[in-house]
C-alpha cells in the first residue's frame, strides 16, 4: 500500500460499476475510506464486502437531495469526516432531434449534471470542515466538443464544466479544490450498451488517436492524483485523458 490516499475520506457516486468502482478499489489500495454510492444495491454491496472494513455502501440515488445528506452523514459518522467527492453517477443516452424526447433530454441532465450539484451542495459543509478538500467531476470528452446525436450527454457534459468552475472559485478560500476529468471511450458496461442500442460502429466512431479505448484503470490513475495533494495546485481546472480524442481531425 503506498499510502498515497491516507487520511482520506472518499464519497464516490455510481461507484457499483464501471470506473467508479474501479476508482473505489485504487482509492482503498492507497489508504483511504470510501463510500460507495449508487442505485444498484446488489453489485454495491459484493464491492463493499469485497473491499472490507474500509468500504461501506450506501444507497444513493443522485437525484434526491435526502439520499446526498444521508451518505455524506455516512462518511463523518463511520469515517469521521469527507475530503474527496466524487461525481462519477451518469448515464448516457442519445437520439436525433425530434426523436429524442424531453423526457430523455429532462432525466440525463437530472442524473448526470444536478445529481453532481446536489452532491456538492450535500457535501458542502462536511468538505470544508475535512480541508484540504478535493472534488472531482467526471465530465467527458463529451464535454469538450459535440456529439452529433448525443444532445442531452453532451450538454450535461459541458454543464459540469461551467459547475466545477464556478464551485472552484466559490470554494478555493475553504480548502477545497474542484476540478473536472474528461475521459475519452473507456471500456465499461456504459460503452457495451451504447454498442448493443446503437450499434458497433458507433462505438468505433469513439476510438482514439491512439486507436483503442482506454481501460478503467487509466482514468483512475489520474483520479487518485487529483484526489491526493499530489494535485494541490489545480483547481477549476479541466483534465482530459481521452487518447487524443480532442487532439483534432486525425
Ligand atoms: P457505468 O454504466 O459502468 O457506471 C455508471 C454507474 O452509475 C452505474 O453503477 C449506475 O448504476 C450508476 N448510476 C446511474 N444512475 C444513477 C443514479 N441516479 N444515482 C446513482 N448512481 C447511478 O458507466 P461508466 O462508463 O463507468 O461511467 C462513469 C462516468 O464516466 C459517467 O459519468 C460517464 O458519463 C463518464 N464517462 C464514461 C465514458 C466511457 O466511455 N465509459 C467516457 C467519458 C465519461
Amino acid at each position: 500500500m503506498s499510502g498515497r490516499l491516507s487520511g482520506r475520506v472518499a464519497l464516490i457516486s455510481g461507484a457499483a460499476s464501471g470506473m467508479g468502482a474501479s476508482h473505489a478499489r485504487a482509492f482503498v489500495e492507497h489508504g483511504a475510506h470510501v463510500v460507495l454510492g449508487d442505485i444498484a444495491d446488489e453489485a454495491g454491496g459484493e464491492l463493499a464486502a469485497e473491499l472490507g472494513e474500509a468500504a461501506v455502501y450506501v444507497h444513493l440515488d443522485v437525484t434526491q437531495a435526502a439520499d446526498w445528506a444521508a451518505a455524506v452523514a455516512e462518511a463523518v459518522e463511520r469515517f469521521g469526516g469527507l475530503n474527496v467527492l466524487v461525481n462519477n453517477a451518469g448515464i448516457l443516452d442519445g437520439g436525433p432531434l425530434g426523436t429524442y424526447t424531453e423526457q430523455q433530454w429532462r432525466r440525463i441532465l437530472d442524473i448526470n449534471l444536478t445529481g453532481a450539484f446536489l452532491g456538492l451542495s450535500a457535501a458542502r459543509d462536511a468538505l470544508v470542515a475535512a480541508r484540504p478538500s478535493s472534488v472531482i467531476n467526471i465530465s467527458s470528452a463529451a464535454g469538450m466538443q459535440g456529439v452529433a446525436g448525443m444532445h442531452g450527454y453532451t450538454a450535461s457534459k459541458y454543464g459540469l464544466r461551467g459547475l466545477t468552475k464556478s464551485a472552484a472559485l466559490e470554494l478555493a478560500a475553504d480548502g477545497v479544490r474542484v476540478n473536472s476529468v474528461h475521459p475519452g471511450a473507456v471500456l465499461t458496461p456504459m460503452i457495451a450498451g451504447m454498442a448493443a442500442e446503437y450499434g458497433v460502429s458507433q462505438v468505433d466512431r469513439t476510438q482514439s488517436t491512439l486507436t483503442r479505448m482506454a481501460l478503467p484503470e487509466e482514468v483512475t490513475a489520474l483520479v487518485v492524483y487529483l484526489a491526493s495533494e499530489e494535485s494541490s495546485f489545480s483547481t477549476g481546472a479541466e483534465f482530459l485523458v481521452d487518447g487524443g480524442m480532442t487532439a483534432g481531425p486525425s
